[in-house]
């Protein structure tokens, strides 16, 4: 079995017509895997309400991001919505639909290292974009780096790597982790491609933090080396007690908003290969814009996971 964290209150983050990161992400993904072979494998979970963790998940956001980001959020969206950043929208429930989505991947972590299984959140807005002191690129809050310090403050928990395969750069969670010994971060990402942060000279204070940038065009004959000489070897060398994975699938060819030429079942592939370190590993959603591929990537990533779990 394999857990899947969603609520339809994640489809209530409004980003207005013809916005790449829309609702119906959500909808297509679910659709897909109510009709999959081996949905029933599938544990569906509502995420934990806020308001049942309210003062310690504000504690834990405030850990991660400023004070005056967590008031922006939230004071754009009680004044009915606005914009972070030109392709940012908030709208009036996106502060709370945000808080409920940091607290699935929460609930992620909490599964993983409850069963020592995958699990996968579905959850919007995603957040690897989102620093410390702003929002950008769709992105509110770091459901990432917030998922990580969590973990860590648990007892047994004393090192968590991030996998960033969003084919964009995770500028924020990488700004606020690679101070950070206890966490890893890496990420393969098209370059040159929006944000422009993720050289590969970056290595963050500790050794901590591997960039990989591919060039527009690359294939999983590009991929699938740079998985196996330098992703699995830096994440296995770190050792980390939870394996979180930014799962953002628009590498895939179709997608409108990069020009990488992955397969939906690739992502199976690269779910093969994080299995090979530790079956304790937390998928949360961040980007992937053509439905249908995104849609199969997800399947695809948990049909790997129903093979050793
Ligand atoms: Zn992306």
């Amino acid at each position: 079995m394999i857990s899947v964290i969603y609520s339809d209150e994640f489809l209530e983050h409004k980003t207005g017509m013809l916005h790449p990161e829309r609702p119906e992400r959500l909808t297509a993904i679910v659709t897909a895997l109510k009709a999959f072979p081996n949905n029933g494998q599938l544990q569906w979970q509502s995420p934990t309400p806020v308001q049942q963790r309210h003062s310690s998940l504000m504690t834990l956001l405030q850990k991660v991001h400023s004070s005056s980001h967590i008031e922006a959020v939230a004071e754009i969206a009680n004044r009915g919505g606005g914009y972070l950043d030109g392709d940012t929208p908030v709208s009036p429930k996106s502060y709370n639909v945000a808080l409920l989505a940091v607290s699935a991947w929460l609930d992620g972590v909490d599964l993983v290292l409850g069963n020592g299984k995958p699990a996968f959140v579905l959850a919007r807005p995603p957040g690897h974009h989102a620093e410390t002191k702003r929002g950008m690129g769709f992105c509110l809050f770091s459901n990432a780096a917030i998922a990580a310090h969590y973990a860590l403050e648990k007892p047994d928990i004393n090192k968590v790597a991030i996998l960033d395969w969003d084919v964009h750069h995770g500028n924020g969670t990488q700004e606020i982790v690679e101070t950070n010994e206890n966490i890893a971060y890496c990420s393969l990402h098209q370059s040159p491609c929006y944000p422009g942060t993720g050289s590969g000279n970056e290595h963050g204070s500790y050794n901590n933090v591997l960039n990989l940038p591919m060039s527009p065009g690359s294939t999983m004959a590009i991929y699938q080396p740079i998985f196996e000489q330098k992703v699995i070897p830096f994440l296995t060398n770190f050792q980390p007690d939870l394996l979180i994975v930014s799962a953002g699938y628009d590498a895939n060819h179709d997608d409108p908003l990069a020009s990488i030429s992955l397969q939906p079942k690739d992502y199976g592939l690269f779910t093969e290969y994080c299995l090979q370190i530790t079956p304790k590993i937390l998928f949360g959603l961040e980007g992937g814009y053509d439905l249908p591929s995104l849609s199969q990537s997800v399947v695809a990533t948990i049909e790997s996971c129903l093979q050793v779990s």
